[in-house]
């Protein structure tokens, strides 16, 4: 008989991604409870985590409500058995043949649309198949990317196109611009204000005849400050599962909460520059700079012990494809740390979602590692879980 021995942190080839999932189930648990107590409904975005266990551990192996950013998760996601379905990113009309696979499916999916040619493409769908789509109209709450403002006449003119033809269900709206926010009231703000844009829309609309059932709301930053949700029916975040650099630097977070990681093996040094040279380049950790203007610029990824203990001032400092700089941020006064080639540490990420893109899968750990742990024994490792990938 073969006795298959436990893999650890030190098993995998590097770089790889790692799943904390003591800290994930905190903060799956954390935005839950607040959820509940603003009495919303939580539509978690899968965008982040991209993965059928990540989801299951959401809804204590259940099934519910699911925001998607891809059609690939939406199919991969409805296979899986989750059948209430928002697709939060404009539609190509060219992809309504997938929508309309999943919903002959009996899948519930939803379509975001601010556009007429989008809506007009979706109610010819429906007049030459008698299949309603249900539709949401994206509003823009701070100018942060597409979406049609909530005062604007045309808001009007979609939402009596669609629900002419059965197919308007409701407002989405996403306050991507809370990312920049740089205090707690500048949040405080940004949730405001996230509501107000919707509500408002969707009083605009039912003025006009048009039932909105639907008022979606919903970023990271946003959904851990809102304090009073009213007319709001559901709440999405996803990048919450996991958290990252950018959530604590805007204080959403702490560095301890970010589950993701990712594990990479010193490969050499210039002593002469302070520099410790690892495996771990932007394909491991993406090129993603979003602490960049934030008040402490964490280069591309803070840099942990295996055990989790953050390294004194240690930041990935440059990326090229395979390599990673490691150095002390700029007026440091630690010691540069040495670390001998060979030796496995973990990077966390600034933005979860982007760095997460980078890898097929997780490597799961379920003992907690812990911020003072400066050992390298690694954890063991309890699963691999895959992500979904594509369009
Ligand atoms: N809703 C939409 C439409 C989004 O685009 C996003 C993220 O980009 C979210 C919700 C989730 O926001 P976060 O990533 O801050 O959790």
């Amino acid at each position: 008989m073969t006795v298959l021995r436990e893999r650890t942190l030190h098993d995998p080839c590097t770089p790889f991604a790692v799943l904390d999932y003591s800290k994930m189930s905190r903060n799956i648990d954390r935005l839950g409870t607040r959820a509940q107590k603003l009495g919303v409904t939580l539509r978690p975005h899968l965008k982040t985590a991209k993965s059928i266990p990540v989801a299951s551990s959401i809804f204590a192996g259940g099934a519910g409500p699911i925001t998607v950013s891809t059609m690939a998760e939406a199919e991969a996601f409805a296979d899986a058995g989750f059948k209430d379905i928002v697709y939060a990113v404009g539609l190509a009309p060219d992809k309504l043949d997938r929508v309309f696979n999943l919903l002959v499916r009996d899948v519930d999916l939803a379509v975001l649309v601010d556009s007429r040619q989008q809506a007009e493409a979706i109610n010819r769908l429906t007049a030459a198949t008698g299949q309603r789509i249900p539709t949401l109209i994206e509003i823009d709450c701070d100018g942060h990317r597409g979406g049609l403002e909530a005062g604007d006449p045309e808001l009007v003119q979609l939402g009596l196109t669609l629900h002419g033809a059965g197919n308007f269900r409701g407002v989405l709206t996403h306050a991507g611009g809370s990312y920049s926010a740089r205090s707690q009231q500048a949040l405080v703000k940004a949730a405001e204000n996230e509501c107000d844009v919707a509500n408002r829309a969707a009083e605009m609309l039912r003025n006009s005849n048009v039932p909105c059932s639907v008022v979606s709301i919903g970023s990271t930053p946003t959904a851990h400050t809102a304090m009073d949700l009213k007319g709001v029916t559901e709440l999405r975040a996803g990048n919450y599962v996991f958290f990252d650099l950018v959530m604590a630097g805007l204080g959403v977070c702490e560095t301890e909460d970010i589950a993701l990681s990712i594990v990479v093996t010193v490969i050499g040094h210039r002593h002469d520059k302070g520099w410790t040279i690892t495996d771990g380049g932007w394909m491991a950790v993406s090129r993603d700079r979003g602490t960049e203007n934030q008040r402490l610029d964490q280069g591309y990824g803070v840099v942990t012990s295996l055990g989790g203990a953050v390294v004194e001032d240690l930041i990935v400092a440059e990326v090229t494809q395979e390599h990673g700089i490691l150095a002390l941020r700029s007026g440091s006064r630690a010691d540069v740390p040495h670390f001998a080639v060979g030796t496995r540490l973990r990077v966390l990420p600034n933005h979860a979602c982007a760095t997460a893109a980078q890898h097929a899968e997780y490597e799961v750990v379920r003992l907690e590692t812990s911020p003072g742990d400066k050992s390298t024994s690694g954890a063991t490792i309890d699963a691999v879980w895959p992500r979904v990938s594509g369009w």
